[in-house]
């Protein structure tokens, strides 16, 4: 069987080892000159957000023998409002590089397959729809999809980040919601080394937001988190993206396309987690070559989870300051502090997402009314 895979990224690797291991020998096309070569980036991945499975790695090793080893565990995420400060506790994921390091997932993920990879490749999908008989379109991106008229986009945003150096804990992140400041948007921060981290704003391109000068957004955010962590930084890179889209593909597959990863819509639009649902499409799209499973029949609990990632980002979108302070000064409240530790922990089988969205459907509902 000739498969071609466009993108050695997240979920074309995931795909090709796959492959392999069920004895298929993918050939793979990557435009850039190696694996990973974009900026460091320090990402997490929230078991919590992707309940029933208790630990997105433990599952993905046991169960598809993908093996990806973390920065750490992330056993603190403290929330930043305008006015107040509050944390979760306990295991609540795991901390993780990506781009031109040499641990990060995409080269992980390169020592486990066996294939050369086609680096600086200029083939267009057009000509490997030609030459052969499969194509998995892993580009982490929409506009392939857009392109073939199967993809809806739900929200492009503008993100703008920077390494920097300083002192850290690789088990605390950092997240920031201050709509004075990034309006509908957020920040984090990512430690990837005890010595480094990720700073990172993003917000919606809503038509207020397009207004906006990202570079005064990011220099006022920037003072802010300065101040909160207390720390003079010393800045080692940095980038900007403008336009990433949030969105999902109609159908997973198109005569003899797959679309995986972003190209699929695995990056969630309620707080742009993508690793382990675009590691899941490469998984599931070569079981479908393999005919092991059926691809779309796997993919609907993604389609699920997007929807319901969408009913979130709408709720934070109908929040202002003052109800985001309410919900981090009450983070640290004795009560809803077990109550939200006990959500958290590894011991929980609620599907917090889910569980939460028709609530989330209600409220957004009533905002909607009162507009
Ligand atoms: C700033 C930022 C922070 C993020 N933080 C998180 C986070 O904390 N947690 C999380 O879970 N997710 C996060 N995400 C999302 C996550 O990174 C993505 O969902 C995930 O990487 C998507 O995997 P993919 O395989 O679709 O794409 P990628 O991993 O991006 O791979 C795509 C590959 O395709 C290649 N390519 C592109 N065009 C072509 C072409 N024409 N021909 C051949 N190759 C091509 C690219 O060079 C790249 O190697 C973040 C994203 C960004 C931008």
């Amino acid at each position: 069987m000739e498969v071609a895979i466009m993108g050695a990224g997240m979920s074309g690797l995931s795909c090709a080892i796959t492959l392999e291991r069920h004895g298929i020998k993918p050939t793979i096309f990557e435009k850039r000159n190696r694996v990973g070569d974009r900026f460091v980036n320090g990402e997490a991945t929230f078991s919590i957000l992707n309940r029933p499975i208790k630990d997105d790695l433990q599952y993905l090793k046991e169960n598809y023998d993908i093996k990806l080893t973390p920065t750490d565990m992330i056993r603190k995420l403290v929330f930043h409002s305008k006015n107040e400060i509050g944390s979760i506790d306990g295991p609540i994921g795991y901390v993780n590089i990506r781009g031109r390091h040499e641990n990060s997932y995409e080269c992980q993920l390169e020592e486990q397959l066996e294939a050369e990879i086609n680096f600086n490749s200029t083939y267009e999908y057009e000509q490997l729809c030609k030459e052969f008989e499969y194509v998995v379109l892993a580009t982490g991106d929409g506009a392939y999809a857009t392109k073939l008229g199967n993809y809806r986009c739900d929200l492009t945003t503008t993100i703008k980040g920077v390494t920097v150096e300083g002192e850290f804990l690789t088990n605390i992140t950092h997240v920031w919601f201050n709509y004075d400041v990034i309006p509908k948007g957020y920040a984090w921060l990512i430690p990837f080394t005890e010595k480094e981290a990720n700073l990172v704003i993003a917000y919606p391109d809503y038509p207020n937001n397009i207004k906006l000068d990202i570079n005064t957004v990011w220099e006022t955010f920037y003072s802010i988190a300065c101040k909160d962590l207390d720390q003079n930084f010393r800045i080692t890179d940095k980038f900007e993206i403008t336009n990433y889209m949030m969105g999902i593909c109609d159908r997973p597959i198109i005569d003899n396309t797959y679309f995986i990863g972003n190209c699929f819509g695995t990056i969630s639009p309620g707080l742009g987690f993508g690793q382990f649902a675009s590691v899941l499409t490469g998984v599931y799209s070569a079981y479908d070559l393999c005919n092991l499973g059926k691809y779309d029949e796997f993919v609907k609990p993604l389609f699920e989870n997007y929807n319901n990632s969408i009913v979130l980002r709408r709720l934070l979108e109908n929040l202002n300051n003052d109800n985001i302070d309410l919900i981090v000064r009450n983070l640290d409240n004795k009560l809803m502090d077990r109550l939200i530790n006990e959500i958290a922990s590894n011991k929980s089988h609620l599907e917090i997402l889910k569980a939460l969205t028709p609530t989330m459907k209600l409220w957004n509902n009533y905002k909607k009314s009162k507009v």
